[in-house]
């Protein structure tokens, strides 16, 4: 057992100095709220990307729900997406006042298979909202086709996905939308944080005024130097702007996004190679002419081959004073949904049985090689000590 202090917390973001710094300057400068780091954030973000409209929000599920909206989704209207996802893609759906419909992912990539989106197109289907599982990006150019034979919008959760890419394009460019989180374990953080990628100009207006309660453009600039000017509310908004207090720490986390992917390409390398020999299911390979985001590593424990069970398995790493987590529990496992929309497991396999099976194991950006080798250590123990167990039933 390790001391407290020792826990590996899971999903720890990296946090340096000039965060730091960049908060007490905005804190000095009286202007807490949506202004100038706010704007300079969305630019040097969209120029990252190569987007050509990026607005900044609080969060990545504000702009799942305003895309959504933009999308002109609303009641009546179904919304296909993935159950290997966080619930607050399925939220914003029915917040958006839609139908969420489920499509069963491939069980290599854990991306959302197309020939099962396909078949549950409707004449009501109005959206997809794919996710890119872990950084992997999804079949985009099948989903596109699909999207443009059946007059849908794309909508790509791209939480796991900043740095991902997909035939030379990044993610979150490709569809309508590309939605982004800066939650605080995600690639980079602004503690809540989120930003919106939109293809069209019009509809980036739009989300523009929803995201700031409905008030005409730049009703922030109303209190600025350039001196008072009236604003319209147009719409019924929402209360989804982002802080210059998350943007400016965001601005420091961008210069260093590449940097910390490398550390994360390089974690991610070592437990393939290290753990290749034992009888955990692994990521499947990269597919030539992406880039993984390497979000997440995520393990499968089949009990049958591991001799554990997963639950058992999150228990041994806890108590070696590692912290994991699960992407996720199938959401057609969640009471609310099968209570509301008749959901069960079983309605997509694939989804149910890697949710059973799948263990994310740490890899932040943070973490030190000693730390990743302690990862390793623990996990090869867990593993051993049961074959050697099954191996002594045998006997
Ligand atoms: C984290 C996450 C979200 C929500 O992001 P927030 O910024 O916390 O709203 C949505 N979808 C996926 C796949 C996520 O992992």
């Amino acid at each position: 057992m390790q001391s407290k202090e020792d826990f590996l917390v899971f999903g720890a973001p990296r946090i340096e100095q000039d965060d730091i710094d960049a908060v007490e300057s905005v804190l000095r400068s009286g202007w807490l709220g949506t202004g100038p780091k706010v704007s300079q954030f969305e630019r040097e973000f969209a120029l990252y990307r190569g987007a050509s409209h990026a607005m900044a929000l609080n969060s990545c599920t504000a702009a799942l729900h305003l895309s959504l909206l933009a999308s002109g989704v609303g009641p009546g209207d179904e919304v296909i997406t993935t159950p290997m996802t966080f619930c607050a893609t399925v939220n914003a759906i029915i917040h958006a006042g839609a139908t969420p419909v489920l499509a069963d992912v491939d069980p290599e990539t854990l991306n959302i298979d197309p020939v099962q989106v396909l078949q549950k197109i409707t004449p009501r289907t109005r959206a997809i909202v794919p996710v890119h599982f872990a950084g992997r990006p999804c079949d985009m150019d099948a989903l596109m086709a699909l999207a443009s034979q059946h007059g849908i919008k794309v909508i790509e959760d791209c939480a796991h996905a900043i740095e991902t890419e997909y035939h030379g394009r990044s993610a979150g460019t490709i569809g309508d939308f590309g939605c982004f989180s800066f939650y605080v374990t995600k690639n980079i953080v602004t503690g809540e944080g989120g930003m919106v990628f939109a293809r069209r100009a019009e509809d980036a207006a739009r989300i523009k005024i929803l995201g700031l309660h409905g008030m005409t453009k730049d009703a922030w600039k109303r209190f600025s130097d350039e001196g008072y000017k009236h604003y319209y509310v147009v719409a019924a908004g929402f209360k989804y702007n982002m802080m210059d207090l998350q943007a400016a720490i965001g601005l420091k986390q961008l210069e260093r996004v590449e940097h910390y992917w490398r550390r994360r390409e390089a974690i991610w390398a070592r437990y393939m190679n290290e753990l290749a020999d034992l009888p955990l299911g692994l990521p499947a390979p990269v597919e030539p002419h992406t880039r993984h985001g390497h979000h997440l590593f995520t393990v499968h424990v089949d009990a049958k081959r591991c001799g554990i069970s997963r639950d058992a398995f999150l228990d041994a790493m806890t108590a070696q004073g590692i912290g994991v987590g699960v992407h996720y529990l199938s959401l057609n496992e969640h009471p609310f949904y099968q209570e509301t929309y008749g959901w069960r497991p079983e309605d997509t396999p694939h989804a149910h049985r890697i949710g059973r099976q799948t263990v994310s194991l740490p890899i932040s950006a943070k973490l030190s090689d000693a730390e990743v080798t302690r990862v390793i250590g623990a996990v090869r123990s867990i593993l051993q000590a049961q074959s050697v167990k099954v191996a002594a039933t045998a006997c």
